[in-house]
């Protein structure tokens, strides 16, 4: 049993961040903020694929006002990510709830006292988001671009602001390759107990974010480290909520939907296996329930994995059997065989929610 790292629990919004709470899925907008309409529909669409958390790009004061009317038409916490001028976080933080800043490229220090100071009049908490492309000169200095410099601009920034007296603290140490973002939280994490925002800046398109995120992130993740992240993709928002629940829940670290197993099909493969796993992935996305399901193309393992399933086919030529809870419940030809599953499935869930 991996033990998840005890870190203080923050609240961004009514989402909790850190301690027990479950660890939640962000992503950021990428329309103009100023444009008021576009940045609520795309704030939408993550919200509607599960988003928990979203940010939106701040990057002169009409986006920054523009925040009061886009917090007004969405009920999904809201983080301003601000660059270079500390006073768009000023504003920022009246409408928002939660203020990041990269203390790389803030400026000078006191400019973070003033950011500081308007985040504990509105009780906000900051997220301080090192990113090793834009250390600030002193560390990139002594230690250039590394999970060295990453660690200890973070540790300086988190002192600078304990000795202000904030603590409603998260952090990231993001890097564009898997390694130095994995060394860096690792050094970084015996150190301190403020939550963890984990993330492989800039992966790049979905096949290599998802490969990136999957082995950094899920690293992390299996070390007890993490406690809200994000999937960098270069395009679709909802895919970085799908590939980042997906890591979570592949990483054990959530049970939330179902655990699809399925065979990768082979000369004995007598059904369109390909084709109806693709079915009921769509067909169950809606599932909450913590269910193990097993989708097979022949007897050679199919009844050894129903024996383990919620709910199971196993495919044979022209037709195939149902299986619930190692049971055999029907015999079917082979265009029945989705739709009784996914009404096993949809059964085997309610007969779950009634339960708990
Ligand atoms: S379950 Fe059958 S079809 Fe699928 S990989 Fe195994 S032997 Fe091949």
């Amino acid at each position: 049993m991996i033990e998840r790292y005890p870190t203080k629990k923050i609240f961004v919004g009514d989402v909790a961040v850190g301690g027990d709470a479950p660890i939640s899925v962000q992503s950021m907008t990428f329309s103009d903020t100023r444009d008021v309409e576009a940045t609520v529909a795309q704030i939408k669409r993550l919200h509607f694929a599960s988003c928990d958390i979203v940010r939106v790009a701040v990057p002169d004061m009409e986006s920054a006002r523009a925040l009061e009317e886009i917090k007004k038409q969405i009920s999904i916490p809201l983080i301003a990510d601000i660059h270079f001028n500390y006073k768009l976080a000023l504003e920022a933080s009246k409408w928002v709830d939660c203020i990041r800043f990269n203390p790389g490229n803030i400026g000078d220090k006191s400019r973070i006292k003033d950011i500081v100071k308007a985040c504990s009049e509105r009780s906000l908490p900051i997220r301080i988001g090192v990113n090793a492309g834009s250390l600030e000169k002193e560390f990139d200095n002594k230690y250039g671009a590394t999970a060295k410099g990453m660690v200890a601009s973070a540790e300086y920034n988190i002192k600078f602001l304990e000795d202000l007296g904030f603590e409603d603290i998260k952090i990231s140490l993001k890097a564009s390759d898997v390694e130095r973002t994995v060394e860096a939280y690792r050094m970084l994490r015996p150190k301190n107990n403020y939550p963890f925002h984990i993330g492989v800046t800039e992966a790049g398109t979905i096949f290599h974010a998802t490969i990136k995120s999957s082995i950094g992130l899920g690293a992390l993740l299996l070390d007890g480290i993490g406690d809200t992240m994000r999937v960098s993709i270069t395009g679709e928002l909802e895919d970085e909520i799908k590939v980042g629940k997906a890591i979570i829940k592949d990483s054990g670290r959530s049970k939330e939907g179902l655990n699809i197993i399925s065979c990768p099909t082979c000369g004995r493969i007598e059904a369109d296996l390909v084709s109806a796993v693709a079915e009921v992935e769509r067909r169950t996305a809606h599932i909450k329930a913590p269910l193990d399901v097993s989708v097979m193309g022949c007897a050679v393992n199919a009844i050894g994995e129903a024996k383990h399933s919620d709910v199971a086919i196993a495919y044979g030529k022209g037709a195939g059997l149902i299986m619930v809870s190692g049971e055999v419940v029907a015999k079917l030809p082979e265009d029945k065989l989705v739709d009784r599953f996914v009404q096993e499935v949809e059964k085997f869930a309610g007969s779950m929610d009634k339960s708990i």
